[in-house]
């Protein structure tokens, strides 16, 4: 057989990731000659990689943290994908007629799963966490018309500048930055959004407190190990409905997939990829 085609996920680090289970899955369901690699590139390196892409043999890749905008740089965008310059990232590479093309596969891989279970449309929402993910999030929301955004970090010039990003991309949309959890008002919000990584460890502390928590906010984590995090399992026992981030995971590797090889992706296969990764 001949040499497959080559995918990977850039990042640093991406030894956690559940992608090459999930993609490989899908490529063997679907009978393709390609195969999906790990690419960890330590800081001083990403540049060379990014300038070398065309020598590697690669076909597609995914970005993870810390080069979803370093990658912008090196790819040309589609005339409907231009708003990603102030969005700031991809994390969808593919090479095309000679030329790197780049997208974010996470803004709609969001929204997919999101809407699956809570339409934002006209919704209050808050978000807690300002970083890559925080701005992907915060684009899709605007996007699908929610009424209000707070977001929070403690990082107060993350969160302005994803208020400064929507302010460009949507005049009229209401965000604002929070000084505090306590001041992104969760009481008076449908949704509540964590792009923080804290939950990720059993000693994390709870960012909220629990009688902020009404039976009509939905929750999202967008952390998928553990599948309940504390604030999952605290927004579960106040009555609340919530998600987990692998939907996202699962959406945005389908539509990466369909974006490398143009076929539709074997949504079933990759969802049991993933629960079969997430397990070991
Ligand atoms: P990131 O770029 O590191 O952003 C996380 C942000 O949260 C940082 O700005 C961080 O601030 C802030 N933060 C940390 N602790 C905080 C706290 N106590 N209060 C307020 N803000 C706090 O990471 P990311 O790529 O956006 O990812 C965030 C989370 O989403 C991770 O758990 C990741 O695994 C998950 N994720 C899931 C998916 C999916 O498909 N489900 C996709 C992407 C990311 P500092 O930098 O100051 O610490």
């Amino acid at each position: 057989m001949s040499q497959p085609q080559a995918y990977g996920l850039l990042g640093w680090p991406v030894s956690h990731s559940l992608s090459p289970a999930m993609h490989n899955a899908a490529f063997k369901a679907l009978k393709l000659n390609c195969h999906y690699a790990l690419l960890p590139v330590p800081p001083a390196e990403a540049d060379h990689f990014l300038d070398t892409l065309d020598s590697r043999g690669l076909c597609g890749l995914n970005v993870t943290i810390p080069y979803k905008e370093k990658a912008l740089g090196r790819v040309i965008l589609d005339a409907e994908s231009v708003y990603l310059k102030t969005v700031g990232a991809v994390n969808t590479l593919v090479k095309r007629e000679h030329v790197w093309k780049g997208f974010n596969t996470d803004i709609p891989g969001f929204l997919m799963h999101l809407k699956e279970q809570f339409n934002p449309q006209h919704k209050k929402c808050a978000i807690i966490g300002a970083g890559g993910a925080s701005r992907a999030v915060a684009y899709a929301l605007a996007q699908a018309q929610a009424k209000e955004l707070a977001i929070f970090d403690l990082d107060t010039a993350k969160a302005d500048a994803i208020v400064a990003m929507l302010r460009q991309l949507f005049p009229a949309f209401a965000a604002r930055r929070a000084d505090a959890v306590a001041d992104l008002d969760i009481r008076g919000k449908d949704l509540l959004v964590n792009a923080t990584p804290v939950g990720m460890k059993a000693q994390d502390p709870l960012l909220v407190e629990p009688e902020w928590l009404n039976p009509w906010l939905f929750v999202y984590d967008l952390i998928y190990n553990p599948a309940e995090t504390a604030l999952l399992a605290l927004a579960r026992q106040r009555g609340c409905r919530c998600a987990n981030g692998l939907g996202m995971l699962l959406y945005q590797g389908m539509l990466s997939f369909e974006i490398w090889t143009n076929k539709k992706a074997p949504k079933e296969t990759m969802l049991q990829a993933l629960e079969q990764a997430g397990e070991h």
